[in-house]
């Protein structure tokens, strides 16, 4: 167990490393012990998306557009170098004892860098456990022992393939703990309901993680999920029943649609949007934002210049945080004042309003 005091925003902190259970405290008093009030935030981000991919060769041959994949990071037509091993060790080396985990992506399946062997080992041996996610298209099974020694956990990305399917069970008869990500969209929700609904996550898996459909990249508009579509009410009201909850997971940016349509879910149980709170993004060619779909990279910091905890603590990224502040408080012109879940909603993504499913949000607010 690694255990963190934040002095600065004062609570207390515990990660292990084996199961990956992740658990925060509510702010301390003076006696340290447990108020109401929820930490807002980190000194330092305790989860780092790390995209060391700067390029995919397998969007660049087509296969993301072949299977219905949406690529967020337009790894279909960018390409930009990978992050250096020399970039990759410098941000180890000042994370080390402050970040658990890091997630390891970009644009492109990070099993693909040159360097990818090297750095799940230099970040176990620095104390912070590396995960990643891969389509499993180009994945070398013979580095499996390797991954399964270093890595927390494999997330699968959902390419409805062949690939996919043996990946799954190439971790899975390796022991390596895997989980499976689904974007989930107009285009997807139908299959989603029938895997819940009829049981049909395979088999050893550890939980098919949902994520948000997002409409960055190649991402369409067309594809976001509207609150006003009677199935994605369902979809959601099928987490009322914990056997249900018991296979799946959520990314953060799901909260408000948990709030509306999944209330016997345990609030304290879950979280809303951590990007510049308790994470942050590290892009190929280094710089630091408070999440990964910040596309436009309006928050970034260059870590070059900068060092992770100065970025972190940036203006810029107050900017980020100041919605957060702005949603959980009572102005006149915050469409969220009266709503009961502000303080644990925090009206949700910063970035794109959109996103957000919720119908008393104004999406054209900030
Ligand atoms: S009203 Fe605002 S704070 Fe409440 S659930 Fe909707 S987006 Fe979140
Ligand atoms: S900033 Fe938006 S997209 Fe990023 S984690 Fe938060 S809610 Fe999700």
């Amino acid at each position: 167990m690694i255990n963190y005091e934040d002095e600065q925003y004062k609570y207390r902190v515990s990660f292990n490393p084996i199961t990956g259970v992740y658990v925060r405290t509510s702010v301390l008093d003076d006696n340290k012990l447990q108020t109401e009030v929820e930490a807002f935030r980190g000194s330092y981000p305790h989860l780092l998306d790390v995209g060391i991919m700067g390029h995919c060769l397998h969007g660049i041959s087509g296969k993301c557009a072949q299977s219905g994949v949406q690529c967020y990071q337009s790894g279909s037509h960018i390409k930009e170098p990978h992050m250096s091993y020399d970039n990759f060790k410098k941000l180890i080396d000042e994370s080390s004892g402050k970040t658990f985990q890091i997630a390891l992506g970009g644009r492109g399946d990070p099993d693909q860098h040159p360097d990818f062997i090297n750095m799940i080992r230099y970040a176990r041996e620095n104390n912070i456990v590396p995960n990643f996610t891969t389509s499993g298209y180009g994945l070398d099974f013979s580095i499996l022992p390797e991954v399964k020694k270093y890595c927390g956990a494999v997330a699968v990305s959902y390419y409805r393939s062949f690939y996919t399917t043996r990946t799954i069970h190439a971790l899975l008869a390796h022991g390596i703990k895997t989980n499976i990500h689904y974007v989930l969209s107009n285009d997807t929700i139908d299959e989603a309901i029938d895997w819940i609904e009829n049981k049909k996550i395979p088999s050893g898996i550890n939980r098919v993680i949902f994520l948000l459909h997002k409409p960055v990249g190649n991402g369409s508009v067309e594809n976001v999920l509207s609150i006003y579509d009677p199935k994605v009410k369902y979809f959601y009201n099928l987490f009322n029943k914990e056997e249900n909850c018991n296979i799946a997971g959520f990314d953060t940016c799901t909260a408000p649609a948990l709030i509306h349509f999944a209330p016997r879910i345990l609030k304290d149980s879950y979280d809303t949007c951590e990007g510049g709170r308790f994470s942050a993004y590290v892009t190929p060619d280094f710089k630091l934002l408070p999440c990964s779909f910040d596309g436009d990279q309006k928050f970034a910091i260059r870590l070059d210049k900068y060092s992770v905890e100065e970025a972190f603590n940036s203006t810029s990224f107050d900017n980020f945080r100041d919605s957060f502040k702005t949603y959980a408080g009572n102005s006149d012109e915050n469409s969220c004042r009266n709503c009961v879940d502000k303080e644990l909603c925090l009206g949700g993504c910063p970035i794109m309003k959109s996103i957000v499913i919720c119908d008393v949000l104004d999406k054209n607010a900030l």
